[in-house]
């Protein structure tokens, strides 16, 4: 009997762990830690699972951050861009700061329709895609922002709210708007303008940092029954477990499955819960330098992926000398169905569209990943169902935990911090 079993080794399994005073249990059914931050190692090219940058914000966790990595650590200025295709031309990112080199008849919808938000009358935004329209206009949201929003969510944003949006999608004054859409303004906007990556390792680097100083973490161990009144879990190998306190970083509609008496109401609500997934199609290629940024953004539906980023450019050591490399990222979900079959081919061919690589590219490495649960999408039921099911889950001492325990877009550095203030609510319940 373990006073606390955690299930899950990633960031927030991981940082539980890290942070608990009790006797623990970590349980994982991969072969190595690190969940959604592993990366993968094929022929030296390293490869994360989509890219994965570090801009903590939370004083504690950067702190926590730095220590773990050390001397490993590597900052950087985010260099991310757009490519329009429709007139052949790269825009800095964030599009609404950066409208300079369009075309003139868009940059006119986009102040125009921006110009018509500053008159605002009470009419609040219901949704995300209203959201978008109130805080940019019209402009802005058809020419990028609602095009992009259904391709990487795969259902449109006015199905969706906007509670998620924090400072992740930048809002401008007029004066911003105007430096950015009559000069090339290098200024850079938003919340991850500078970042930071591993040097060595890739982004694997951050679990590997955190797991020499956790114990007791037990691999392939594929979490298959939870037994409420027992208290007791029980592994595909047939193995159990019992535990006094749970926390599972398994995404909630999972948890939910391994459970037989779960409340037809909560059963509902855990099955009701949106996410989308991704493809990330991974390019070794013998060329040096294909591309001088780190991110690009394509919103067009002429391209299978959303946004395209460069490993070499994170950190050289994830590339051997004289190669680039490149991973693609593709949405898919139930409302919008991709086939893997000949992704990697359909990923070349548009990279070539996009003038990323050349038709006598010679690509030495190939790879596709799938992410089943990548984003946890924000319907308009996301926070009455994610409620029902937390409430069922805690009375039962079971705390659900990280990005899909809590079910919510945490990037890593919350995903920490998710893990830090569960441990500690589970330290308080021992001190009493
Ligand atoms: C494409 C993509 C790009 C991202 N980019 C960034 C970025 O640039 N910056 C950033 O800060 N964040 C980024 N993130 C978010 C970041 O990956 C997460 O916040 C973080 O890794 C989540 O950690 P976690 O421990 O909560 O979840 P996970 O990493 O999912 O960990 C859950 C663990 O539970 C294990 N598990 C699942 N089922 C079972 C079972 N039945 N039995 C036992 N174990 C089980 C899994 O194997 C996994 O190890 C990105 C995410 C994605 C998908």
């Amino acid at each position: 009997m373990a006073e606390v079993v955690i299930l899950g080794a990633g960031l927030s399994g991981l940082s539980a762990a890290y942070h608990l005073k009790n006797n623990y249990e970590v349980y994982e059914k991969e072969e190595k830690v690190g969940g959604l931050c592993r990366s993968i190692n094929i022929d030296n090219f390293l490869f994360d699972y989509g890219p994965h940058i570090l801009f903590p914000k939370d004083k504690y966790v950067s702190r926590l951050i730095r220590r773990l990595l050390g001397k490993n650590l590597h900052i950087q200025s985010r260099e991310a861009w757009i490519y329009h295709k429709s007139c052949d031309v790269y825009t800095r990112f964030p599009f609404q700061s950066h409208l300079f080199s369009l075309p003139i008849p868009v940059v006119k919808d986009c102040i125009l329709g921006f110009f018509n938000t500053l008159k605002k009358e009470d009419k609040k935004p219901k949704n995300y895609a209203e959201w978008i329209i109130w805080n940019f206009g019209e402009g802005i949201a058809d020419h990028l922002m609602i095009p992009y929003a259904k391709k990487i969510w795969t259902i449109h944003p006015r199905n969706m709210n906007f509670e998620w949006v924090w400072n992740r999608v930048p809002r401008l004054s007029m004066d911003e708007l105007l430096d950015g859409a009559l000069q090339d303004n290098p200024r850079l906007f938003g919340f991850n303008t500078e970042f930071w990556y591993p040097l060595h390792g890739a982004i694997e680097g951050l679990p590997l940092s955190f797991s020499s100083k956790v114990k007791n973490v037990h691999l392939k161990k594929d979490v298959k029954k939870v037994y409420l009144r027992k208290k007791c879990i029980e592994f595909s190998d047939n193995s159990k477990v019992h535990y006094e306190n749970l926390i599972s970083t398994l995404p909630l509609p999972d948890i939910i499955k391994c459970i037989d008496d779960v409340p037809t109401e909560v059963k509902k609500a855990a099955q009701s819960l949106k996410n989308n997934s991704v493809y990330c199609v991974n390019l070794g290629i013998k060329r040096e330098k294909i591309s001088p940024y780190h991110y690009i953004y394509f919103y067009e539906p002429d391209f299978l992926f959303h946004r395209i980023s460069f490993p070499m450019s994170l950190s050289p050591h994830t590339t051997p000398k004289g190669y680039s490399s490149v991973t693609t990222e593709i949405s898919y979900s139930r409302y919008k169905k991709i086939s893997r079959e000949n992704i990697i081919e359909g990923v070349i061919k548009d990279l070539i569209k996009a003038k990323i690589l050349f038709p006598d590219d010679n690509i030495v490495v190939s790879d596709v990943v799938d992410i089943k649960c990548a984003y946890v999408i924000y319907d308009l039921n996301h926070r009455k169902n994610v409620k029902k099911i937390h409430g069922f889950l805690r009375k039962h001492r079971i705390f659900p935990c990280g990005r899909f325990g809590e079910w919510e877009y945490f990037n890593m550095d919350h995903s920490i911090a998710s893990g830090k203030r569960i441990a500690e609510e589970i330290n308080d319940i021992y001190k009493k």
